[in-house]
């Protein structure tokens, strides 16, 4: 394996934004190494990204196991001996749409968002970070949402102030208050860390009802993904466009 080539770890890979974001990273060039919940999930996604010609590897990362994220660290040390990219993709929404009522949020579906949307990305980086620090240029791309916009969310007349689901939205304005924290953490290396809002995408989770479509719905996870050393760090990005945190 010659160690000039980019190594990426995207969680989540094997639908939605995951996959089409590993399938353009695949066809610049990059080894994509694919995590889902099951391997046989993992090694049939990388088998249909390996059938476009795509260097692909498949692992089981369930982001919510710490088993595998120790595994998946220590596959990506012995195999690579580095990490370039590491897309935090996997995440789920809310049990009841995206419009409920704040006071009556359950616990348990703060638990299960939270766990999945916050602490496992905490806990997959804090993992993996040592792999990115082996990196020449290591790139950290955590997907957020205009949902977890707090500006937006506190104006009445912005365009998601009606679309409140507490649980959901919390999770990823913690996520946003991590990268803010990671990317000072990190600000004297080479390692960059954003937020990035995919759009309204029609993926499981987006549903048909979303206006973008999948391959446009990567756009931003790719962009953050293969940023320069001028890019930017701590931002909260769509598109190429900063949104208010
Ligand atoms: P999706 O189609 O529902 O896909 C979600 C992916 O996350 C699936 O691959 C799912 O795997 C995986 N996942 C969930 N929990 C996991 C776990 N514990 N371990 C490993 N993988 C897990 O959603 P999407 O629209 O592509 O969303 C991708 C990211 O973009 C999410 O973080 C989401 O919050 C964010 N986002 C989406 C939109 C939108 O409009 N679609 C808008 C803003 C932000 P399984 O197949 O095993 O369930």
């Amino acid at each position: 394996m010659a160690l000039d080539k980019k190594i990426a770890l995207i969680t989540g890979a094997n639908r939605g934004i995951g996959f089409e974001t590993a399938k353009q990273l695949g066809e610049q060039g990059i080894t994509l190494v694919v995590g889902a919940r099951s391997l046989a999930t993992a090694e049939e996604t990388a088998n249909k990204l390996k059938a476009q010609g795509i260097d692909a590897y498949g692992i089981q990362l369930d982001v919510v196991s710490a088993q595998d994220r120790a595994a998946a660290a220590k596959y990506l040390e012995e195999k690579f001996g580095k990490l370039d990219i590491l897309i935090n993709n996997a995440g789920v929404g809310p049990s009841t749409g995206f419009t409920n009522v704040t006071s009556q949020v359950a616990d348990e579906e703060l638990l299960r968002i939270f766990t999945t949307n916050l602490f496992a990305v905490v806990a997959l980086t804090r993992e993996l970070l040592p792999l990115v620090k082996k990196s020449p240029a290591g790139r950290i791309v955590n997907l957020s949402s205009i949902l977890g916009s707090l500006t937006l969310h506190a104006d009445p007349n912005s365009p998601i102030a009606n679309f409140k689901s507490f649980a959901y939205d919390g999770s990823k304005s913690a996520l946003n208050a991590y990268t803010i924290h990671l990317a000072h953490e990190l600000k004297d290396t080479a390692i960059k860390v954003n937020s990035a809002h995919p759009g309204w995408v029609k993926t499981e989770m987006g549903t048909d009802a979303a206006p973008m479509e999948i391959p446009d719905g990567a756009k931003t996870s790719v962009a953050l993904a293969l940023l320069g050393a001028d890019g930017p760090s701590g931002r909260f990005i769509h598109l190429g466009e900063e949104l208010p945190w």
